[in-house]
C-alpha cells in the first residue's frame, strides 16, 4: 500500500516496530486522535523531513530540508499533506501504533517544534553509542549537511509563531562543524527556544559568548556517570574535570536549574548511582535514569572469531543489567531501589517497572 518513493532504510524501518495501521488486515480501530503531522518536524542525518518525533515511528520522509522554502512549505507539502490526511482520518497508514503511545490516548503536540538530528558528530566515542569516533568536517555529505543548516537558519528567520528547537540526540551539537554555525549565525526571537542535547565537554568553550544562550531553556546533559573513575571509562575519552568545569560554567551563569542530566544503567555505571545523588544536590539539578537501549553497537552474541572491539567491549547482554539473568542484576536493582524516592531522580517507566 505504501505510495511513497523511499530509500532503502526508510523500507526498512517501516518494516520494524510493526503492526502499521497499513500492515493490520481489520482497521486498526483508533478513536485517538493525532496532531503530530501538522506541528512536528524532525530533520534526519540525510537532511530530510519527517512529521513526527520519533523517525522511527512514522519513517516516511516528506522532502529534504533544500525542497523547501519556509516551516509552513514542508507541512504543504504534498506527502505531508497525504500523511495528515491519513492520520487525520485515524486510518494510521504508516504509523508504529503500538509504540507511539496512541493506543493509549490522543497525541496533542502543544506548539511547533523543529528537532534537528542533522550530524552524528561527536568529541566522544562511548562504547555504547559507537565503534569509531565520528567527526564530519569535509566532503560532499558535509556540504549538503552545511546547506540545510543555513536553510533552516532562513526558516526561521521567517517563521514568526512560537517554536520550539530541538539540538540532536545522536552526536554533540557543540561538537558538531555542521551545527555550529546555527549556534554562532541564528539570530533567534523571544518566541523561539532551544533545547540543548549535548555531553556538555563543550559548552564553555562553545556558548560563553554567544546570544544563543539565553534563547537555551534546557540543557539535556548525557553524563552517565557521577565520578571520575566511572566517568572517564563510561565516556571515553572524556575527562570528569572538564565536565564538572563546564557544569560549574552553568552555574556561574545562574542556569543550573535549567540542567537536566540523563543516566543510563548499565553494568559499568549503576554503583555511581549514590554518587549521582550528590551531584544533582550539588547542582541543583534534575536527572533522568533511563534504561539501557541497543543502538547496534554491541555485537548480540559472542563468536569464536570475536573482533578485537568486542573482546575489550563485551556484547550487549554483558551491559544489560535490567536483564533479570545479569550476574549483576541484583545489586543492580538495590541500587536503583534506595534512589528512587529522591525528589530530583526520574526513573523511567521502564526501569520503575524493572524495581517494582
Ligand atoms: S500517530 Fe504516532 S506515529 Fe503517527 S504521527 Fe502520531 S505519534 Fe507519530
Ligand atoms: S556523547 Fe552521546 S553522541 Fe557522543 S558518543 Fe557518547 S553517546 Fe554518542
Amino acid at each position: 500500500m505504501s505510495t511513497f518513493t523511499m530509500e532503502p532504510q526508510y523500507l526498512y524501518k517501516l518494516s520494524t516496530m510493526g503492526p502499521r495501521g497499513q500492515n493490520t488486515n481489520d482497521p486498526v480501530n483508533i478513536e485517538h486522535s493525532c496532531n503530530m503531522p501538522h506541528r512536528y518536524i524532525t530533520v534526519d542525518y540525510l537532511g530530510n523531513c519527517l512529521l513526527c518525533h520519533c523517525d522511527g515511528w512514522l519513517p516516511i520522509p516528506v522532502g529534504k530540508v533544500t525542497d523547501f522554502d519556509s516551516i509552513e512549505s514542508v507541512f504543504a507539502a504534498s506527502s505531508s499533506k497525504m500523511l495528515q490526511q491519513d492520520i487525520d482520518d485515524k486510518k494510521f497508514s504508516w504509523c508504529a501504533v503500538d509504540h507511539c503511545g496512541i493506543r493509549n490516548s490522543s497525541v496533542k503536540q502543544p506548539g511547533f517544534e523543529l528537532a534537528i538530528n542533522i550530524d552524528e558528530s561527536c568529541n566522544l566515542q562511548c562504547a555504547s553509542c559507537r565503534r569509531e569516533p565520528i567527526m564530519h568536517t569535509k566532503g560532499p555529505d558535509f556540504d549538503f549537511k552545511i546547506q540545510c543548516i543555513e536553510r533552516i537558519i532562513t526558516w526561521l528567520d521567517k517563521f514568526d509563531q512560537p517554536i520550539r528547537i530541538v539540538s540532536s540526540g545522536n552526536g554533540d551539537v557543540l561538537a558538531s562543524h555542521v551545527m555550529r554555525p546555527l549556534l554562532q549565525k541564528w539570530k533567534y526571537k523571544q518566541s523561539q527556544t532551544f533545547t540543548l542535547f549535548t555531553n556538555g565537554l563543550l559548552l564553555r568553550k562553545q556558548l560563553e559568548k554567544l546570544p544563543i544562550l539565553s534563547a537555551i531553556k534546557m540543557f539535556s546533559i548525557s553524563i552517565d556517570a557521577a565520578s571520575q573513575a566511572v566517568y572517564e571509562d563510561v565516556r571515553r575519552p572524556g575527562k570528569w574535570s572538564v565536565l564538572l568545569d563546564n557544569l560549574k560554567f552553568l552555574q556561574e551563569q545562574q542556569l543550573n536549574k535549567l540542567i537536566r542530566f540523563k543516566f543510563i544503567v548499565q553494568r559499568r555505571n549503576y554503583q555511581d548511582l549514590l554518587n549521582l545523588v550528590q551531584l544533582v544536590e550539588q547542582f541543583d539539578c534534575e536527572v533522568d535514569v533511563t534504561e539501557l537501549q541497543d543502538w547496534g553497537t554491541w555485537s548480540h552474541f559472542r563468536t569464536d572469531n570475536d573482533d578485537a572491539w568486542t573482546q575489550a567491549n563485551g556484547i550487549y547482554s554483558d551491559h544489560d543489567v535490567l536483564n533479570p539473568n545479569h550476574a549483576e542484576h541484583k545489586p543492580a536493582i538495590q541500587m536503583l531501589y534506595s534512589i528512587k524516592h529522591h525528589p530530583k531522580i526520574n526513573l523511567s517507566q521502564i526501569v520503575k517497572q524493572a524495581i517494582q
